[in-house]
């Protein structure tokens, strides 16, 4: 098998900053625009509405107050989040976007907990292949690093496999790999 020696990153594993830009911009004015409601809300209109002065200090209540606009923005985010999130996992956004807005966080913690793995396609073929794959299930093209005599996992940093001890470099690592081992 001539492909198994070039493991390609499929750049499934996602950093922070990433994730981050998944927020559309749209939702970014959406967050901002919530959390000036809701302040809005708690300091203009409810205030008005309300016949004896509130008993709670207004150290307290401005922290309250922040609080909600804050949570309120929170939940604007989520949703603008998952609108990109869901579709690049082969779920239902708007489904998920819905859900999301379950009082308490419970739709954020349940999304968090229910989202498949991102899929990637083949560089060879193009074919769908999700973060734990090794092999492409239709052209056997090796999408990430690992041994190569007992086919689990490895990382590209590593010179002997953690499982079976076989001698990674051994079995023709990429020169890639190579740079870092050296
Ligand atoms: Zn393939
Ligand atoms: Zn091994």
């Amino acid at each position: 098998m001539s492909n198994l020696i070039q493991p390609r990153d499929l750049q499934t594993e996602t950093r922070l900053s990433d994730e981050f830009r998944l927020i559309p911009r749209w939702a970014i004015a959406g967050a901002l625009l919530a959390f000036a409601l809701t302040q809005y809300y708690f300091w203009i209109v409810l205030p008005e509405h309300r016949h004896h002065p509130s008993g709670v200090p207004v150290p307290f209540r401005l922290y309250l107050i922040i609080s909600w606009g804050a949570l309120a923005a929170l939940y604007v985010l989520m949703i603008g989040y998952i609108s990109n999130d869901a579709p690049r996992r082969g779920m239902s956004a708007r489904l998920w976007m819905v859900c999301v807005i379950m009082p308490g966080g419970v739709g954020a913690v349940l999304y968090f907990l229910l989202r498949q793995p991102i899929t990637a396609t083949c560089p060879s073929c193009g074919a769908h292949i999700e973060g734990d794959y090794h092999y492409c299930p239709q052209c056997a093209y090796q999408v990430a690093a690992c041994c190569g005599n007992c086919y689990r996992s490895a990382r590209i940093t590593d010179i002997f496999c953690v499982h079976c001890g076989h001698d990674l470099t051994a079995s023709q690592p990429p020169a890639r790999l190579h740079a870092f081992t050296r």
